[in-house]
């Protein structure tokens, strides 16, 4: 491939201005490009059927619920950190601590549940049972910048995890009444104009998430992205460092089959 290819990550620019340090066949770029094609995908199922998106700029009263996000996401999240000023950092690392304390005291089990190793078990099922699990727990994302639920944006828009793409812009067929937000109510009110969550998350599942070895399947961490944040507090002043040669070269690096067997099947290979 070119130096000059266009990048994979749909931005039109040439890949070496855009992410040099990211191979095409990685981890990280399966991760990017699916976040490209899901964001067209949306723009176009909406646009066909000449219907506005209920979700837009300002508005996160989602971003203060729980969701479950893999580990190649949140390695792309911390890449992008690298850029925070000190100051920045220090804000999320502490909102961070405090969200995790405020989950210790007051729900305990939740966090127990988060620390419970899930690699292997059903991401579709996991994922539900910290929705239910969370229903009334409402902790801010620390990447939310701004004062209320419907003035707050993202300070990772680029990088933000596949769910929150999807979170009120697709439907889950297979949970019609699900609760979104106070602005949708349930599920039903997107499920004729938004593509289907399902569709997305196979690909999701399959590209990223899993390997097949020896007739079975194998599935990745995954955990809400501020057990990951804390997972890494120590090391969150320095992402770089975090980051390391090692991470890099797995993620970002190798060819994703590669490293997906690398990542997934390191206790039986
Ligand atoms: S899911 Fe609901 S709260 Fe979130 S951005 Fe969409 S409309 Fe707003
Ligand atoms: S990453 Fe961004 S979009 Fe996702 S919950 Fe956090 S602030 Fe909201
Ligand atoms: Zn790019």
């Amino acid at each position: 491939m070119s130096s000059d290819a266009v990048c994979f990550c749909g931005s039109m620019r040439r890949q070496k201005k855009c992410h040099p340090d990211i191979s095409r066949e990685s981890l990280a770029a399966k991760m990017l490009t699916l976040y490209s094609r899901v964001d067209t995908l949306i723009i176009s199922y909406y646009s066909k059927h000449k219907v506005k998106p209920v979700c837009k700029k300002g508005c996160s009263e989602c971003c203060s619920t729980l969701f479950c996000v893999s580990i190649v996401e949140f390695f792309l999240i911390c890449r992008e950190m690298i850029k925070f000023d000190p100051k920045r950092t220090a804000q999320v690392k502490h909102r961070v601590l405090q969200a995790i304390n405020y989950l210790e005291k007051e729900q305990p089990a939740l966090l127990d549940y988060f620390k419970f190793d899930h690699s292997g078990q059903n991401f579709n099922n996991m994922s539900l049972r910290i929705y239910e699990l969370s229903k009334s727990v409402k902790i801010e994302c620390p990447f939310l910048t701004g004062f209320s639920a419907r003035q707050s944006t993202c300070s990772i828009y680029n990088v933000r995890p596949l769910i929150c793409r999807i979170f009120g812009t697709t439907y889950y067929t297979s949970f019609e009444d699900m609760y979104i937000c106070s602005r949708i109510g349930t599920n039903n009110r997107i499920m004729d104009c938004g593509p289907s969550t399902i569709d997305i998350w196979d690909s999701f599942i399959k590209d990223i998430l899993t390997v097949n070895y020896n007739g079975a399947s194998y599935r990745g961490s995954v955990y809400p992205l501020i057990y990951w944040l804390y997972l890494a507090a120590q090391d969150l002043e320095n992402p770089r460092a975090y980051l390391g040669s090692e991470r890099r070269k797995k993620y970002f690096q190798m060819p994703y089959i590669e490293a997906k067997q690398k990542i997934l099947l390191r206790h039986i290979l």
